[in-house]
């Protein structure tokens, strides 16, 4: 058995990096991600931390990630066994996708689109969810839940965004692109947005009943699965959470 890179020793605070083991240019970088000591690189994760340097379009070679791995244990790079980066390229492999987010403004920009979209869905009667697709600044797909009119269990939001974005591109695989929706996805459209390979994932309100993205599984983070595409949520929750249940609220005050 490999032993796991995880077994550090005893923990020491406050340990600046230091160069040895490191490049010098990545104590900078790593600065830049909010890390300053041996603590704090061990508290992120070799493997997060490697990710998310790569993510801000750093030089991300495996000799910086042994170099990581060597100064989160206090060590040499070269004191680490072939076992041992074994281990740290398979969790490498196992990662999650990690993204840098797109900026406040932007999140906040799309998704009231998305919601402007959801209030669609809720003129018609459907449960208000919009999304929509962007890429390269302009959204090239729209889309709002709309199961019951047009008698299609598969349209929701997500789905009609993505077909949408699909026609635009004429070409199903949506490389590039980033998905913002108002409402947590779903099993089904989190297979359909990792079967398009979207890039980024925004979405506001988490859906404790059918949520895929953490709520009651996360297919996203699942490494079985070809994954390509980073997820992040919080962006608007409260609003678009409203959204839905006043809609709720006005349909169950209809019906007394
Ligand atoms: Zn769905």
């Amino acid at each position: 058995m490999a032993t796991s890179v995880k077994s550090f020793p005893k923990l020491r605070h406050h340990v600046p990096l230091s160069s040895p083991p490191l490049p010098p240019a990545a104590i900078d970088w790593l600065r830049d991600i909010g890390i300053r000591s041996q603590a704090d690189l061990r508290q992120r994760g070799v493997v997060l931390a490697f990710l998310q340097l790569k993510a801000s379009g750093k030089t991300a070679t495996r000799r910086l990630l042994f170099a990581l791995e060597a100064a989160a244990r206090g060590a040499h790079w070269n004191t680490l066994s072939e076992d041992d980066k074994q281990a740290l390229q398979r969790q490498l492999a196992a990662h999650p996708p990690v993204a840098l987010p797109p900026s406040a403004e932007e999140q906040q920009d799309y998704l009231i689109e998305a919601m402007r979209l959801a209030d669609l869905a809720a003129g018609e009667g459907e449960v208000p969810v919009g999304a929509v697709v962007v890429k390269n600044g302009a959204i090239i797909g729209r889309g709002y839940n709309q199961p019951i009119g047009r008698r299609d269990p598969s349209a929701h939001a997500e789905m009609q965004a993505l077909r949408a974005a699909a026609q635009t591109l004429g070409n199903y695989r949506l490389d590039g692109c980033d998905l913002y929706v108002t409402l947590e996805p779903c099993p089904m459209c989190a297979g359909a947005i990792l079967h398009a390979r979207v890039a980024r994932v925004i979405y506001a309100a988490a859906d404790a009943k059918t949520g895929a993205a953490g709520s009651v599984a996360n297919l996203f983070a699942e490494p079985r699965l070809n994954h390509h595409t980073a997820v992040f949520s919080g962006t608007l929750a409260d609003r678009c959470a409203a959204q839905l249940s006043a809609f709720f609220r006005q349909k169950r005050d209809r019906h007394d």
